[in-house]
């Protein structure tokens, strides 16, 4: 639980009483080159308004074309998460009014939606229903406190969305944290979407309801909005869960309503009554047929299903990696293609994985880096593993040698010579090391030999030094304990 005195509400009876109970509705904007019924570009950053046509800026008399790409990203989506396919889902007007909606309606699907009944396994190995996944298009965008008052920029109206929408399975907020981390994970393994909280191509509204232990009624619930990342998800269900227990004990009721997080309070607020679907007044669009898909678009799209993250993780567990190294590993794809790459060259798969997951991420970290742009390749990444197994690298000379690595590339064993941090375990050298330190030191010497044996510690020192730092500890205790008898 991450809940800071900040961000939970204080609670007066018995939350053990209560049961949370929450479903998340996801948006995932598609990574296709263009929007999903017309021509206009989806590139992120554009100038605003510059990526528009009478299509998306909802002209009279304009008719929408669908993009086949945004179809088989749904399809892929929804086969990898074991949703069966409709062969003929139907696209409806869902309407409201927003300036950000040009045409007073949004295309969406409704009732007969891509996907239905499928599922996510979680890192727990619980399964989490998904009700449904559809296709629809993203509005444009408000921009407030501009010059001349309120904006808008419409070159994300008609950019294509997947919704994604789960049973109300999941009961706690790490839980609903963990149904979203692994959603990502699979949707950035089908390439269907870049997994980007913060700037909000992968969005999550978590619905969250409280009911009394044992019971099987679902409560009134509130629909969180606005939370941009995964610990913000965390806090605001917190939040809410605490809430909702409150108002309950205290002989209140929960409306339903949509409500917004606050980061800076640790707060939920509310924003507006729930709208209920009658409000939209959907109906089916007329301007577009039903969307067909054949089933050997299917077969084939399976047929090009990726390896999926719970696969990967569990073939990596039968490699003899760590649950934990194994879960990281697999969050994000190219940390566990670069763990693949390195692979035949330190074919001791945990030991590899925890070197990746502990010191390569955080060497890159600290180098201000990221795994695409650092220099280290899995190459040398392996190699710089086998000098330190080899007794050629300290553990501490292993973090500087790679710090070196991952910012200009190059060579370990260059690198570690260029720092003087290549350690001697040579033994000849060693013991020449220690017979002059024991010659120096008769005295200590015989205090050892008379039972004084804490002053091993004092002998690896001086031999340390003698070596300017670069003695193997471990092949120097051996020595000396053999010369000292
Ligand atoms: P809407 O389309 O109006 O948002 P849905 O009934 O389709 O409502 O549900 C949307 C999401 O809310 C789903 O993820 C579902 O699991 C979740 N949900 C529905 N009822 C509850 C409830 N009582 N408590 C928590 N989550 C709920
Ligand atoms: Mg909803
Ligand atoms: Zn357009």
């Amino acid at each position: 639980m991450q809940a800071t005195a900040k961000t939970s509400a204080p609670r007066t009876g018995d939350a053990a009483a209560w049961e949370p109970v929450l479903g998340l509705e996801v948006h995932a904007q598609l990574l296709t080159k263009s929007k999903i019924f017309c021509g206009c570009s989806t590139e992120f950053g554009a100038l605003p308004n510059h990526h528009t046509c009478p299509v998306c800026l909802g002209m009279p008399g304009v008719l929408p074309v669908l993009n086949r790409q945004v179809v088989e990203f749904a399809i892929r989506t929804g086969l990898a998460l074991g949703c069966a396919v409709r062969e003929t889902s139907v696209w409806s007007r869902k309407n409201y009014f927003y300036p950000d909606l040009p045409k007073g309606y949004q295309i969406s699907q409704y009732d007969l939606p891509i996907c239905e009944h499928g599922g996510l396994a979680l890192p727990s190995g619980k399964r989490v229903r998904i009700r449904r996944i559809h296709m629809e298009e993203d509005a444009g965008k408000n921009l407030h406190g501009e010059a001349e008052g309120s904006l808008v920029d419409f070159n994300r109206a008609g950019v294509p969305l997947l919704e994604i929408v789960s049973e109300p399975d999941l009961s706690s907020a790490q839980e609903a944290s963990d149904y979203l981390k692994s959603l990502r994970a699979v949707l950035m393994y089908l390439g269907v979407n870049d997994g980007n909280l913060e700037e909000g191509s992968l969005r999550c509204d978590a619905n969250v309801s409280v009911r009394p232990f044992g019971s099987n009624a679902l409560g009134t619930r509130a629909e969180l909005k606005n939370m941009n990342s995964f610990r913000f998800l965390r806090q605001a269900i917190e939040y809410e869960i605490s809430r909702q227990i409150d108002l309950l004990e205290s002989g209140g009721r929960v409306v339903q309503e949509t409500r917004t997080y606050d980061p800076q309070k640790g707060e939920t607020r509310s924003l507006r009554t729930k709208e209920e679907a009658h409000d939209y007044r959907y109906f089916p669009e007329p301007d577009l047929p039903p969307c067909v898909v054949s089933a050997d678009w299917v077969a084939k799209v399976r047929e090009g299903l990726p390896e999926l993250p719970a696969a990967r993780a569990a073939r990596y567990r039968a490699l003899g990696v760590g649950a934990a190294e194994a879960a990281t590993l697999t969050d994000e794809r190219p940390l566990a293609d670069w763990f693949e790459r390195a692979l035949p060259g330190y074919p001791d798969a945990g030991k590899l994985s925890k070197r990746v997951v502990n010191e390569l991420v955080a060497a890159v970290r600290d180098a201000g880096e990221t795994l695409g742009s650092q220099r280290a390749t899995p190459e040398t990444f392996g190699e710089l593993l086998r000098l330190v197994d080899a007794g050629e690298l300290s553990g501490a000379a292993m973090k500087e040698v790679l710090a070196e690595l991952v910012r200009t590339g190059g060579a370990p064993r260059e690198i570690a010579k260029a720092k003087g941090l290549t350690q001697v375990s040579d033994a000849g050298q060693t013991e020449a090391a220690v017979d002059a330190v024991l010659a120096r030191a008769q005295g200590e010497v015989a205090k050892y030999r008379a039972g004084k044996t804490q002053l091993i510690g004092f002998f690896v020192g001086q031999v340390m030094k003698e070596m300017r730092g670069q003695g193997n500890p471990a092949v120097i205790g051996e020595i000396l304990k053999k010369k000292l008898g």
